[in-house]
């Protein structure tokens, strides 16, 4: 039953976190481990309520504070990344949610499923970064890897009963973002708080500016190649304003059987946590007549050209993936910061995937060494720009 599970969430303190605590409360699921950065007030307060064995802090005056703050409590407060790395590799864990922002998340998914852990994903990062370095262990470790992501959960949950009948396409819906419809012109006036209005969701900054430069999609695009193995030609990506229909999965005869929910993250989360069972989940029914219309339209490609961008990396392969990524990243994190204007995200990826090199047989390393490289392009392309 799910209630008896165990289970360690690496970024508890994000939006996907909380929201992944509340269904853990909800269902009464053991908590064994919690994580957080920089958040000391949020992640006392989670450990209080949820007793975890372990609270791992990978900011070290964070960690410092938050270690005094739970003197009282039997958690065990730990440092840094290895410390991170063990938390996943734990065998008390029955499951492991990774929902950290970013690349960081790609060396516990590993440890996770080296251990033989199975993985609940948010953070999609790993799995456009990482690429077949993570899909490859799974699968030698005869784990499948549970998607979080709305859409990447909606074709997973397509696909059961799908009686081993291949996939045919998969249609990728996606909001559109707060600047659907804008053309360039209008772009160049967006700041960073209209970037982070995000029409349907409520998620981190990244996260949310990625979703406004289309990048999201492009990253999940990548993220569903590698969760259900399907060619890039196999995947429309089609503009659904409501967010009601999560994705869809089309088969041989021309049947295309979706999954609808009302925008909830709540709902893929306790999927994954609770898989292959469901119960109550305690989220507002659906209820299409008070929706009255779904729309649905082509994305605008020629204006959000990170869309493209990420396409064409995983048309390369090799380690174009983790260089979009990488580069990405940092030209959110230069973004948010206030230091570039919302078009140039898409221009420094675009330059970084053509400057810094990729191959097409990669380790771990080449994977970090790649990530490195396209920040450390976007910086010094960034500065350059500034002059
Ligand atoms: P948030 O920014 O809200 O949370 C990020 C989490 O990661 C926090 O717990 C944060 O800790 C932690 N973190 C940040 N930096 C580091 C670091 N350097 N090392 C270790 N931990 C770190 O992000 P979201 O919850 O929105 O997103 C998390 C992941 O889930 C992303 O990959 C995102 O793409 C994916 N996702 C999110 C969705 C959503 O609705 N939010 C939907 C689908 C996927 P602290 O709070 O202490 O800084
Ligand atoms: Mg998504």
């Amino acid at each position: 039953m799910p209630t008896k599970k165990t289970i360690s969430i690496l970024g508890s303190t994000g939006s996907i976190g909380t929201q992944s605590l509340a269904v853990c409360r909800n269902l009464g699921i053991r908590v064994h481990g919690l994580s957080a950065h920089k958040n000391c007030r949020l992640i006392e307060e989670q450990a209080r309520e949820f007793l975890p064995r372990y609270v791992v802090i990978t900011d070290l005056s964070a960690y410092r504070e938050v270690k005094t703050a739970l003197a009282d409590t039997p958690c065990q407060v730990v440092y840094g990344m290895e410390a991170l790395c063990a938390l996943a590799a734990d065998p008390q864990n029955d499951l492991v949610l990774n929902s950290v922002m970013g690349m960081v998340g790609l060396r516990p998914t590993l440890a996770a499923l080296e251990a033989g852990n199975q993985v609940a994903l948010a953070n999609k990062e790993t799995l456009v970064a990482g690429g077949r370095l993570v899909t490859g262990l799974a699968q030698r470790k005869g784990l499948p890897i549970l998607p979080v992501d709305s859409e990447h959960s909606a074709i997973f949950q397509c696909l059961q009963g799908s009686a081993g009948n291949p996939i045919q396409s998969i249609l990728l819906t996606a909001s559109g973002g707060p600047f659907f419809g804008k053309t360039r012109a209008e772009l160049e006036q967006v700041g960073i708080g209209d970037a982070l209005n995000h029409p349907n969701w409520s998620m981190g900054a990244k996260i949310t500016v990625d979703s406004a430069t289309l990048m999201n999609k492009g990253l999940e695009f990548i993220e569903a190649i590698r969760l259900f193995d399907v060619p890039p030609e196999a995947i429309q990506v089609v503009i659904h304003r409501e967010s009601v229909l999560h994705s869809a999965v089309e088969f041989a005869d021309g049947s295309v059987i979706a999954q609808l929910g009302v925008p909830d993250m709540r709902i893929p989360i306790q999927y994954a946590l609770t898989y292959p069972q469901r119960v109550g989940s305690g989220v507002r029914r659906l209820s299409l007549a008070d929706w009255g219309k779904l729309t649905f339209f082509e994305p605008d490609c020629e204006t959000f050209s990170c869309l493209p961008a990420a396409i064409e990396a995983v048309k390369r392969d090799g380690l174009a993936p983790a260089i979009l990524n990488g580069a990405n990243e940092e030209a959110v994190a230069l973004f948010l910061a206030g230091e570039i204007p919302f078009l140039q995200i898409g221009e420094l990826v675009r330059e970084a995937l053509e400057r810094v090199p990729s191959q097409d047989d990669f380790t771990l390393e080449d994977v970090l060494e790649a990530d490195r490289a396209a920040k450390d392009c976007v910086k010094t392309l960034a500065a350059c720009y500034r002059r």
